[in-house]
């Protein structure tokens, strides 16, 4: 999708601090991080939200599940992290590309 903010980041037009990349996804760091690890992780196909997901796609949000922990271990997260899935204007969603948030280490907020 042309105007899509993480296409370009994707296609490199616009750049990002790429941490992994294989067939299927992207992953780079958030620009405005809200632990010390703060990562988003993406498909390569453009798909709006988790709404957008099908059953053609169990591959590949099988292999972003599967790529977490090694993701969260080549950070240094030893001891656990957080992942966050914001869902459309209710959940909070701000870009429109489906992206797994990977949080972890020091600053890591609080559920209140
Ligand atoms: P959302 O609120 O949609 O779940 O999360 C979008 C995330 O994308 C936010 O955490 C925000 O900081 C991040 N973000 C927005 N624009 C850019 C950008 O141009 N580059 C990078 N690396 N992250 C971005
Ligand atoms: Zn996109």
């Amino acid at each position: 999708m042309s105007d899509c903010l993480f296409c370009k980041i994707i296609s490199g037009e616009i750049p990002s601090a790429k941490v992994y990349e294989d067939d299927l996804i992207f992953v780079f760091k958030d620009i405005a991080p809200k632990a010390k690890v703060h990562l988003l992780v993406i498909p390569k196909i453009h798909l709006k939200s988790l709404e957008n997901l099908e059953q053609d796609h169990k591959d590949m949000i099988a292999h972003i599940m599967l790529k977490l922990p090694e993701l969260a271990r080549s950070q240094g997260l030893d001891d656990g992290f957080r992942t966050i899935i914001n869902t459309g204007p209710g959940g909070g969603q701000e870009v429109g590309h489906l992206h797994i948030h990977l949080l972890g280490g020091e600053g890591l907020p609080g559920f209140n």
